[in-house]
């Protein structure tokens, strides 16, 4: 909850920061461009009123300045409230004044008077008897385009001001004002987001060994918490499906560990029943061993699975050449087959090379070998060939033995799976043989092809790539 409460909060004040700044940004903005065209409506009024001054000064008659108010009112139609207007001279000595100026005079600065006697217009803030005025230095021009006087109009910037401290005033509170219902907004929306977060939080926590089939529901939205219930679950699934078979696995190996112990058990309980003669404990010893020897190879086997599940199996990978090993597999096979009078038969094309760990690679050919001389009949014949094909190392295993019904050829491989267990047995075999070539073949990015015919023998084929001398 925590790590939840935390997100929202973190999206929450994410949220106002951005729209805060945001706020502020556009705040600023309307607030200097409201500024920028306020100024400008002034000074265009003060500029009108200046052309009306200049226009009204006859050059040849001074007594038109006379009255200013009587001039501006007849020419813009009222008299222009808050405004100051004063004339001066080339050299800046006020001459003509508004009549709302009484005894005082606006200030001429010097850069406004050199600008003026240059000809150009000048516009100024300045506070003068005590409230903001908008100043404009105005320069009339005779007709030869002398300057011959200077209009100064004065606007009080009073009325901006309070327009522009109401605008402040009015940003300033709707900005937190919004920033306050963005917040609850996104409080909100951060809620409805993670509500399902919650929900997979819940359910995930439930999840144990024992409950491994629970499923987190999926959201109705196929979104990206869609695709975090959909990673989850299919996790689910398969720590679920290594679970069974780990599962699967004790238990059939508990079970194949069980019957030996127990033969072995009775046997020993029947030695000891009574005083026995040499030769009998002898053979009872000798089918104990038999039976410890079934053992140990189950113990080996499974240690071998165990060690590859986990990945503790270190392997080496060295140029191995097939042909040899393969060609030594079978000959030291060939007294396996000696009692029941099997018949083995080695083609080998010379020099195919494969990379590889060349125990790992005996242990599968080996184990190959085995099983066609076990499910072979008397006097049967096992055919082993290496070649090469393309890119590929063909091994191939072929007997004419009992062969395999295709329904049961999906599972041979699997672990503990025999089609004859008595059979199996009788032979030494513990189910895991295959198993263990299948997953060597595997780690050799090879593959194990079986074709068999019940009755007409089987044959399977080891395919490995070869190695390439170039890379
Ligand atoms: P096992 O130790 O029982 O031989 P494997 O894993 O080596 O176990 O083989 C699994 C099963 O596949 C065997 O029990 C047997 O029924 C069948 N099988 C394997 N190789 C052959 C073969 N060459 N011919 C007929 N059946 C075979």
């Amino acid at each position: 909850m925590k790590f939840l409460a935390s997100i929202r909060i973190r999206l929450t004040v994410w949220y106002m920061i951005i729209l805060g700044c945001t706020l502020v940004f556009f705040s600023t903005l309307v607030y200097y461009q409201m500024k920028r065209s306020l100024y400008k409506s002034v000074d265009h009024k003060i500029m009108t009123i200046s052309e009306v001054v200049a226009s009204s000064i006859a050059p040849q008659s001074r007594s038109v300045l006379s009255n200013i108010e009587e001039r501006l009112t007849k020419k813009v139609g009222r008299q222009p409230a808050g405004k100051f207007v004063q004339l001066l001279d080339r050299s800046g000595h006020v001459g003509m004044k508004s009549l709302n100026l009484r005894n005082k005079r606006l200030p001429v600065s010097y850069e406004a008077l050199k600008n003026a006697s240059e000809g150009r217009i000048t516009y100024e803030t300045k506070v003068v008897f005590g409230e903001s005025l908008r100043i404009i230095t105005y320069p009339v021009k005779s007709r030869v385009k002398k300057v011959r006087n200077i209009v100064q109009v004065a606007s009080s910037l009073t009325d901006v001001e309070d327009t522009l401290r109401q605008l402040i005033f009015i940003l300033a509170s709707i900005v937190p004002l919004a920033l306050i219902i963005a917040s609850i907004g996104g409080i909100f929306l951060a809620n409805k987001v993670l509500k399902p977060v919650n929900e997979i939080n819940r359910i995930t926590q439930e999840i144990t060994s024992k409950n491994l089939g629970l499923r987190v529901p999926r959201p109705q939205m196929h979104d990206e918490l869609g695709e975090l219930v959909e990673t989850i679950n299919g996790m689910i699934e398969r720590l679920e499906n290594s679970f069974r078979q780990i599962q699967q696995f004790t238990s059939d190996a508990s079970h194949e560990l069980k019957t030996p112990l127990t033969i072995l058990k009775g046997e020993a309980e029947l030695a000891l029943r009574k005083e026995r003669e040499p030769g009998e404990y002898r053979h009872y010893l000798q089918s104990s061993l038999e039976e410890i020897n079934r053992l140990s190879r189950l113990v080996q086997d499974l240690l071998v699975l165990s060690k590859a599940d986990t990945g503790r199996l270190t392997l080496q990978a060295v140029p191995v050449n097939l042909s040899q090993l393969v060609e030594t597999c079978g000959q030291q096979s060939k007294f396996l087959g000696e009692d029941s009078e099997i018949h083995l038969e080695l083609t080998t094309q010379p020099e195919v090379q494969v990379l590889g760990d060349p125990n790992r690679l005996k242990q599968m050919f080996y184990n190959l070998i085995e099983n066609a001389i076990k499910y072979s009949n008397r006097s049967g014949k096992v055919m082993i060939s290496t070649t090469r094909n393309g890119q590929y190392a063909h091994v191939a295993i072929r007997d004419n033995g009992v062969g395999i019904a295709s329904e049961d050829i999906p599972f041979i491989f699997d672990r503990f799976y025999r089609v004859d267990k008595s059979r199996s047995r009788e032979a030494g075999g513990t189910g895991l043989g295959l198993s263990i070539c299948k997953w060597i073949a595997e780690i050799h990015k090879g593959r194990i092809e079986v074709e068999s015919v019940p009755d007409a023998g089987s044959c399977f084929t080891v395919i490995l790539p070869l190695l390439n001398e170039n890379a």
